[in-house]
């Protein structure tokens, strides 16, 4: 662990570090003054960085805002009523605090641990949380607008009254804008499945269907990233989901894939001269050597189970399990179309 910049606490056998302010931890500091102390010392931080030590600090009513307080410890501090308007808090350890009627308008908050943070009625509006970790942090009542949140870790966080969270949340602003990246915290692919199952529930809940249906696929999408790691089997049919239909979230994707079986089994089709045209009470007497557009039409009309019966199977086993195959595929993607356009679009 690096060194701490703070001072241990004055009292012998304390372990603790000394809070800012004080020769003290906040157990061993007398705290009828604290806060008026430190509403003081406050404007005096104004010209330069100053980390702070605030570790289970309970106080209310502070500005802090403008002020540079990188690497600061806020750890299971009690703040209400405060103000971080523009505060640069980046890196800061921000574990098991409990925030009240706080404001973090404009606040940069990069990297900061909120881990287990508990927050209610607060305004993170335009502020910087990129990186931060939000692991089982409580958010009730938090206003999220502009919020960027782009890898920030989401597991287990309980989201209740939150406002303003969307997909948009999540981009990250330093990508290409032709290629921007949208994601929350992926580098552990089960901490991110969980993550996005929790975001699909909450977007799914304020209407936003679209940005619902992107978290659902990144939820599945990670879920696929665990199987491939734990070499499990599963892994195929995901990914053969995911082409299929974008996990029943893109119905383009079934239109493309149903074209690509057509087209398949034309070829295959043309390569054993399958399609024999119909002629009458004699159907195979003579050999007729089906055209590759043949062999196209013939698939089109077996996977819509049209079967105008122009031209029909050779009356060889094999090939017609081929064919019976391409007529279950049919209403097989048929129904997966319905579905995922369901899943899409209606509004439930
Ligand atoms: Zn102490």
């Amino acid at each position: 662990m690096p060194a701490s910049p703070f001072p241990r606490c004055s009292v012998g056998a304390c372990d603790e570090l000394a809070i800012s302010f004080s020769p003290f931890c906040w157990e061993h500091t007398p705290r009828e003054n604290y806060s008026a102390h430190l509403k003081t010392k406050l404007p005096t931080l104004i010209s330069e960085p100053t980390p702070l030590n605030l570790k289970k600090v309970e106080c209310e009513g502070l500005d802090f805002s403008q002020l540079d307080l990188k690497n600061s410890s806020f750890s299971q501090a009690h703040l209400s009523d405060c103000r971080f308007v523009g505060t640069a808090l980046s890196q800061s350890d921000m574990i098991g605090i409990t925030l009240k009627s706080c404001d973090f308008v404009g606040a940069d908050m990069q990297d900061v641990n909120l881990t287990r943070a508990k927050v209610s009625n607060c305004t993170f509006s335009y502020s910087d949380l990129r990186r931060a970790c939000l692991s089982d942090a409580h958010l009730r009542e938090a206003d999220l607008m502009g919020t960027m949140l782009y890898d920030a870790n989401l597991w287990n966080i309980e989201l209740v009254g939150v406002k303003h969270l969307k997909k948009k949340n999540f981009v990250d602003a330093e990508s290409d804008p032709r290629d921007r990246r949208i994601s929350l915290y992926e580098k552990d692919s089960l901490v991110a499945c969980e993550s996005y199952r929790t975001l699909k529930h909450y977007l799914h809940e304020k209407g936003l269907y679209d940005d619902a249906g992107w978290a659902a696929y990144r939820e599945l999408t990670m879920e696929r990233k665990f199987y491939f790691e734990t070499r499990n089997p599963r892994y195929m049919l995901s990914l053969f989901m995911d082409i299929l239909s974008g996990y029943t979230q893109m119905p383009s994707r079934v239109i493309v894939s149903s074209l690509v079986l057509i087209f398949a089994f034309a070829f295959a089709y043309f390569i054993f001269n399958v399609p024999t045209a119909y002629s009458g009470y004699a159907p195979n007497t003579h050999v007729h050597v089906a055209s590759f557009w043949d062999c196209l039409y013939f698939s089109f009309i077996t996977f819509t189970t049209v079967g105008y019966g122009d031209f029909i199977p050779r009356a060889v086993p094999l090939l017609r399990i081929l064919v019976c195959m391409e007529a279950f595929s049919g209403p097989f993607m048929a129904g997966l179309y319905i579905f995922t356009l369901t899943r899409r679009y209606a509004v439930s």
